[in-house]
């Protein structure tokens, strides 16, 4: 379960509400990690009474973010108690993926079914105005053929830095050069006098929502710590542990492209060599102008990718880690050394290798993620 329901008592009438909405968001988390729950099951999962759970889940239904279905009439048996769902067609997010000279957007359901999607690019010479407005206009395309019971309550960003959450800004891009942005009032700004004005922006690390996307949108008791890493153009982690992120006291956690794996090694973008960004990212698979990467630089790749997650794994015991990006696409190219490097080390030390897999997302593990992060701060219990 990613969030421990922690039901409260109000101490006074001013804790009134934010118990009721912690209860409200509770129920709805508790049956995205089980479906099908019945009021009986809910109020026994969360401590309440089935009186609290009943009138919460009226509202709750008649909002828009619950459904019950039909109760099965068997003889002996008698009436079922009704199962009931997040309502996976009337509260949506928006997610995107604000990429190095690319967007991506979806829209998806409060569990995560991608709805409909859509890309754009933009020009990286040139200042971030111009990536808000190719986000504001593939945000309004996405959202054009919305149905009447529709409706958007969040929208996420999955951005290529760190970002200071207490600031609201992204801290610093390395491939596009943007310092200090604060991104997420540009585009609030942006989609004034549009539909999705006014709706609630959330923004964080592409690696960390993906991260989150992997735990949020997942039916499945999920591994916990999770970590993923993301490998394209610059590589990055996102790591979830107790259902929360951690992302640092300036949101620059998760850098590990720039940890070092080879004394001096080849020339990082950051300046220092033998960074694993340089010795996997997509610059170091495709090297002498050649149109694809050969199966040697990819073998070799993987072997250092194996040696990060090694180190990773040596400093965070992951319970899974999770691979995403553009380099996933390679496959068994890629994957097979990372997990005969893994496997080596872990021999080594008469341990068994830490779980690895590939991104449930595919290409849109960042945008999903986004999404995820709308999802996950909208129902946070802990938030007033
Ligand atoms: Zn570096």
């Amino acid at each position: 379960m990613l969030m421990k329901a922690m039901p409260m008592k109000a101490e006074s009438s001013s804790g009134q509400a934010q118990l009721k909405r912690a209860n409200r968001m509770a129920l709805i988390r508790q049956l995205r990690v089980q479906p099908g729950q019945s009021r009986v099951d809910l109020a026994h999962a969360l401590n309440l009474t089935k009186s609290t759970v009943s009138a919460l889940a009226r509202e709750l239904i008649d909002e828009g973010w619950l459904l019950e279905r039909e109760v099965l009439i068997t003889g002996d048996v008698g009436r079922r108690p009704t199962p009931l769902f997040v309502d996976p067609t009337r509260m949506l997010l928006l997610g995107a993926q604000v990429g190095i000279g690319h967007v991506r957007v979806v829209l998806t359901s409060l569990t995560g079914e991608v709805l409909s999607a859509s890309s754009a690019t933009y020009d990286t010479d040139r200042e971030v105005d111009v990536c808000i407005l190719a986000l504001t206009r593939t945000l309004l395309d996405t959202t054009e053929a919305l149905g009447e019971t529709q409706r958007i309550i969040g929208i996420g960003l999955g951005l290529p830095g760190g970002v200071d959450q207490a600031h609201n800004q992204l801290v610093f891009a390395p491939h596009l050069d943007w310092h200090h942005v604060p991104f997420g009032a540009l585009l609030q700004a942006a989609l004034r006098g549009t539909p999705l004005s006014g709706v609630a922006i959330f923004m964080q690390n592409d690696a960390d929502v993906a991260a989150l996307g992997e735990t949020e949108f997942n039916p499945s008791p999920m591994a916990d710590p999770l970590l993923l890493v993301l490998v394209g153009e610059g590589v990055g982690a996102g790591l979830v542990v107790g259902g929360r992120l951690l992302t640092g006291a300036r949101g620059l956690a998760g850098e590990v492209g720039h940890m070092v794996l080879q004394i001096d090694g080849p020339l990082c973008s950051c300046g220092r060599r033998g960074c694993a960004e340089a010795l996997i990212g997509s610059r170091a698979l495709m090297q002498q102008g050649e149109q694809a990467p050969t199966p040697a630089a990819v073998a070799k790749a993987g072997r250092y990718l194996g040696v990060l997650l090694q180190n990773l794994a040596a400093a965070y015991d992951p319970a899974c880690i999770v691979l995403g990006g553009a380099a996933v696409a390679l496959g068994d190219a890629l994957l097979a050394p990372v997990r005969e490097t893994l496997q080596q080390y872990a021999q080594a030390a008469g341990l068994s290798e830490p779980a690895l897999r590939v991104s449930r997302f595919g290409d849109d593990a960042i945008a999903v993620g986004a999404a995820a992060l709308a999802g996950y701060r909208l129902t946070q219990p802990t938030l007033g």
